[in-house]
């Protein structure tokens, strides 16, 4: 791996790694947290399966109508005129029938409804004329037609949904479909974090001269909790050596994963550098990435340490191609392939060959239909509101020396909460 000082001036850097590299390196020293738990289906929300589930059952349970209509013998069907039928019964969801089905008879049934006994297919009630307790039907009825058949959704024993699985809303109806109450879930994973630097205050503190209020803890916050982490927030943490050697000791103890913004750069990054570099293992990377060039990635411990830079957007782009991926992996969930899509620039975009740009982008339709992006405006990488505006990055390869209006574009739109 590379170590060397990232510095911000040049735009071409051999030393550089390219977006994709940093992560799949990232991706390779990244552990599963140990630790399973049982939980109620509804407290499971969001959290990634531990063990597989198998469907107890067969769904559905029962052989049972797909239409409302009339249960009937296939070899009852006319192949050619009409036949007529007696109706000896009905059958609803959850009320079955009860009889058998005789030769010569019907059952009149509603969708759900378990098949009685000797019916095997289900002629529609609008193919049917019925004239007090007969019906008389055509020919071209189809043996089995609009009938479910019982396990022909799941048989019992059936891998319903594998380990690695998040929970969503249509997890959590599947599994109760199935009966089950709990599941094993994977515990969450634990990040500790804190901002460096003697220019942060913290809300509800007076800013002298030069400071401002730390707004990386509350963005952090919210990607975190958006991901289902357990949150531990250590605050400010002044540029002294001492204290940065404290904060990353306790936090390493404290977490699984160890997340810092700020004093990655040149100049500023000494005592993080000097601290990590005499109680972790951690390197420095200079990624061929705007905004977010300078990224420290490494072990602390037992925990998994980034360290973010410290401009606002930075951190949510940084946040967004690595430590999202990075969290995903660590919770136990699969990697998903990072959405993207594209679309019609409306304006021109100002872009130097050398790294790979995030701008923050506003999707949108054009009058003829079809998708376009439109810059937020200034893309400084201290501009926050460029965020919040935006719900989508422009993704703007390496090679990329600049877009004309018009010009098609790739965009990730943000997803969940970022
Ligand atoms: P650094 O990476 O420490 O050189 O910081 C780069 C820029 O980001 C500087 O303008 C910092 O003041 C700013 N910055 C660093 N940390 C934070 C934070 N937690 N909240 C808001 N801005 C920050
Ligand atoms: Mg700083």
């Amino acid at each position: 791996m590379l170590e060397r000082d990232p510095s911000c001036d040049d735009d071409f850097d051999s030393a550089s790694l390219s977006a994709d590299e940093a992560l799949a390196r990232i991706l390779e020293h990244v552990p599963v947290v140990r630790g399973v738990e049982r939980l109620h289906l509804r407290a499971a929300l969001g959290r990634v399966l531990a063990e597989a589930v198998d469907s107890p059952v067969d769904v559905p349970q029962h052989t049972n109508s797909a239409m409302d209509g009339y249960a009937v013998r296939a070899a009852d069907l006319p192949a050619t005129g009409t036949t007529r039928l007696e109706v000896i019964g009905s059958a609803f969801a959850g009320k079955p029938c009860g009889v058998p089905l005789a030769p010569g008879g019907a059952v009149r049934i509603m969708t759900g409804a378990a098949m009685p006994d000797g019916a095997d297919t289900v002629v529609m009630q609008e193919h049917v004329r019925r004239d007090g307790d007969v019906i008389e039907l055509d020919g071209g009825h189809k043996r089995g037609q609009n009938v479910r058949a019982a396990g022909e959704d799941l048989a019992r024993g059936d891998l319903v949904l594998d380990q690695g699985h998040v929970i969503g809303p249509a997890e959590l109806g599947l599994i109760a479909s199935l009966g089950i109450g709990e599941v094993s879930v994977h515990r969450r994973v634990r990040v500790a974090y804190f901002s460096t630097g003697d220019e942060l205050r913290s809300i509800g503190e007076t800013l002298g001269a030069g400071d401002i209020y730390d707004s990386n803890r509350y963005t952090l916050y919210g990607m975190l909790d958006a991901m289902g982490a357990e949150i531990i927030d250590m605050g400010v943490v002044r540029d002294r050596r001492d204290a940065v050697e404290a904060a990353l000791r306790e936090a390493a103890d404290l977490a699984d994963l160890v997340i810092t913004s700020g004093g990655v750069s040149v100049g500023e990054a000494d005592y993080i550098k000097e601290v990590l570099a005499a109680i972790g293992e951690v390197r420095f990377w200079k990624v061929a990435m705007k905004p977010g060039r300078p990224l420290a990635f490494g072990t602390l411990g037992q925990a998994r340490f980034f360290g973010l830079p410290g401009n606002p957007v930075s951190v949510m782009v940084t946040f967004s191609q690595f430590v999202a991926p990075a969290l995903r992996r660590m919770a136990g969930g699969r990697q998903q392939v990072a959405l993207e899509i594209r679309a019609r620039a409306t304006t021109p975009l100002k872009k130097r060959p050398g790294r790979m740009e995030f701008q923050r982008g506003i999707l949108g339709r054009g009058d003829d239909g079809q998708l376009e992006v439109t810059p937020t405006g200034d893309q400084g990488s201290g501009i926050l509101h460029s965020m919040s505006r935006a719900d989508c990055f422009i993704v703007l390869a390496v090679d990329n020396d600049g877009i004309s209006a018009g010009d098609e574009v790739v965009v990730q739109p943000f997803l969940g909460r970022l």
